[in-house]
């Protein structure tokens, strides 16, 4: 696979949306393009005390909004083409989910599983400082978060690093999002993006016109999965999709290899193995497969989450699913695209699925320039009222509430419950919008849908500035 082959995929599915657009070709142009990008090599010592020069990018697809907001991806496949393209789709996801922010993405290009802990610490240290330098990041400016081979760990970093370089910036804290809890991150960051893929697919499922048209009865219950990717996204969605949709778990794949259960596999158990032992296979229960192979086995939903590319014109004649749920970005390419749709496979596209990362991510920065947690923000007065309204429902039914909740109806939710609640609506509502709009305009695709309903979004918000009036 061409290195460029991410980043014409992206262009393809853009252009084949505007196809079906009003909107003046400059205008165009200009919601496609890419802002800014910085590109930057720097030294950094290795632990055998040699230094090696790093090759890292950042990219700021559009100013549309600020500040602009994208993860920061750590792979030895890191490029300046699949950086932009990230950047763009981070446009896009934003624009369609509503969450007022501009797309970029930032990429370094080592390998983090052989780097030790030390080097990748120096390395993102770095990273942020170069940032700092030509103003790529800041509360306003440029937010990173987590991406492919980066976690809280890394952006716990960038958060110290930028605090004691920009000591008199107020609110530090928000120059970063999926920091860790102790670091003014907020709760349900780390499983935002996977919990998203099951509020998406749940969604998705929903919808009766959809399942009859797939040949699936509706809801999720019962379905079979397979996951390519056990990694931060991959985990967290079929682990929702086991416990909370009923869903069974036919297959994982990862890069040692995959494993196939029609019993179904336990997530949590699998996880745990590979946490111990590095590896997936030999899982009690499961055969071991070929890694390619598990992703062509018979299932309802298969969702690729590693990286992209993944189903292309050579495998997707193969591909047996009836739905490709997108949760990593990218993992269907133009040539994959076409075959699924001729196919009749229902692809739910990244720009919408995976956008549960970046809506957490939006609340934690809230949270961070606001200075108070959203629970914190529920006022004694409220609490008061509550507590004379299950007082006074108590005295009239002549029940007693358990305990928990009681205590539960008074103080009201706690932030995680809030954060989850709010995503899940986040995930239903715009499902419904673009599905709508599919519908509405008789646009060939829900991909295609998305796009389009994203560009009209960015190209209005141009036109609500006055600046192409
Ligand atoms: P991660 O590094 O936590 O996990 C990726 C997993 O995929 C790893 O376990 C890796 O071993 C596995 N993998 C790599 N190549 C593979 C292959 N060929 N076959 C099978 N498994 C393979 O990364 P992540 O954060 O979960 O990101 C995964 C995807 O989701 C990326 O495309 C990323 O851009 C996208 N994404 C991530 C977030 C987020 O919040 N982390 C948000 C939106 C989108």
């Amino acid at each position: 696979m061409s290195r460029g082959a991410f980043f014409e995929s992206v262009s393809t599915y853009f252009d084949r949306a505007a196809s079906f657009s009003k909107i003046e070709k400059g205008l165009l142009k200009q919601v496609k393009t890419c802002n800014s990008i910085y590109r930057m090599r720097f030294p950094v010592r290795g632990d055998d005390g040699q230094v090696r020069v790093v090759e890292a990018f950042r990219a700021e697809h559009s100013y549309h909004r600020l500040p602009t907001k994208g993860g920061i991806r750590f792979s030895r496949m890191v490029n300046l083409n699949e950086t932009v393209a990230l950047a763009a789709l981070m446009t896009y996801k934003c624009a369609l989910v509503g969450v007022p922010f501009g797309g970029a993405k930032g990429g370094v290009r080592i390998s983090p599983a052989s780097e030790s802990e030390g080097f990748r610490e120096r390395v993102i240290r770095r990273y942020t400082a170069e940032l700092i330098r030509k103003n790529f990041i800041g509360p306003d400016i440029d937010v990173p978060a987590p991406d492919y081979g980066t976690g809280e760990r890394e952006m716990g970093l960038i958060v110290d690093t930028y605090k004691n370089i920009c000591m008199n910036e107020q609110n530090a804290y928000a120059c970063v999002t999926g920091k860790p809890l102790t670091m003014q991150g907020i709760p349900g960051r780390t499983q935002a993006t996977g919990q998203g893929v099951y509020f998406g697919l749940k969604a998705a499922l929903e919808k009766k016109e959809l399942t009859a048209q797939l040949d699936l009865t509706p809801g999720l219950s019962g379905k079979r999965v397979i996951l390519q990717g056990l990694g931060k996204v991959g985990f967290h969605a079929v682990k929702h999709l086991q416990k909370d949709g009923g869903a069974v778990i036919v297959g994982v794949s990862e890069q040692e290899g995959g494993i196939y259960s029609s019993d179904g596999i336990d997530v949590e158990a699998l996880l745990r193995q590979r946490q111990e032992t590095g590896s997936i296979l030999n899982f009690p229960g499961a055969e071991n497969r070929d890694r390619g192979a598990v992703m062509e086995e018979s299932c309802d939903i298969l969702i690729p989450a590693a990286l992209e590319n993944q189903i292309t014109a050579e495998n997707a004649p193969r591909i047996q699913a009836k739905i490709v749920g997108e949760a990593a970005n990218g993992p269907v390419d133009r040539g994959g695209d076409e075959i699924l749709r001729k196919r009749g496979i229902l692809v739910i596209p990244d720009l919408y699925l995976n956008a549960g990362g970046v809506t957490v991510s939006y609340f934690e920065w809230l949270k961070n320039r606001s200075g108070v947690s959203f629970d914190r923000m529920i006022s004694r007065h409220e609490e008061m009222v509550n507590r004379e309204m299950v007082n006074a429902m108590e005295t009239l039914t002549g029940q007693k509430l358990a305990a928990d909740r009681r205590e539960e109806l008074i103080l009201g939710p706690d932030e995680l419950r809030l954060v989850v609640s709010a995503l899940e609506e986040t995930m239903n509502r715009s499902f419904g919008k673009i599905y709508e709009f599919w519908r509405e305009r008789d646009l060939p695709d829900l991909r295609t849908a998305a796009f389009l309903k994203a560009i009209e979004k960015v190209a209005n918000s141009y036109k609500d500035h006055g600046i192409f009036p």
